[in-house]
């Protein structure tokens, strides 16, 4: 699906929204264009507009209530902490095929975390099978860890984020990265 990144007055951005809602929003007088994908177009009868890759909301004086520093956990984020390898043993692993593997075993009470889930291949989550990793043992290439963001950023914006690809344009507008390392 196309979206537009959707700011506020204030050029925060507040949340993603569907093409459809971005085009709703500009045609109710609601919003205005920021950007436009180049080649995405809507065509009816009467015109052809680009498709707005970024709008402002004019009438939303709001700023978002709940900000955050720290990275959602979820598998897709897992794998891009341990940039798609076996923390064990370094190969290359997929988005879809990866083991979620808890370091301390839930069955000896380790919870689901950022410090306790890594990346790890087929091979060596058989190896370490459910006991817990002991030095020596199964030599960890990095200590998980919970990422965190640069700057404080509004929750339900990196939570949708992390679901997707952002647009080029949207770089100007999201002001936080990902901090590399603890
Ligand atoms: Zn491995």
């Amino acid at each position: 699906m196309i979206e537009a990144l959707a700011l506020n007055m204030a050029g925060i951005p507040m949340d993603i929204v569907s093409w459809k809602k971005a085009i709703t929003l500009w045609s109710m007088g609601r919003a205005i264009i920021i950007a436009e994908y180049e080649d995405r177009f809507v065509r009816s009868p009467r015109f052809t507009m680009r498709i707005p890759s970024i709008i402002q909301c004019v009438d939303m004086r709001v700023m978002p209530r709940n900000f955050t520093n720290i990275l959602p956990f979820n598998r897709k984020n897992i794998y891009a902490r341990d940039q798609g390898r076996c923390v064990y043993c370094g190969v290359k692993v997929t988005l879809a095929s990866f083991t979620f593997d808890h370091v301390i075993p839930r069955s000896l009470g380790g919870d689901t975390t950022w410090e306790n889930v890594v990346t790890a291949c087929t091979t060596c989550n058989n190896r370490k099978g459910n006991k817990r990793w002991k030095t020596g043992e199964l030599h960890m290439l990095q200590a998980p860890y919970a990422p965190k963001l640069t700057k404080a950023a509004p929750r339900n914006l990196v939570n949708k984020l992390s679901f997707k690809t952002p647009h080029q344009s949207w770089s100007d507008y999201i002001y936080w990265r990902v901090a590399i390392g603890h």
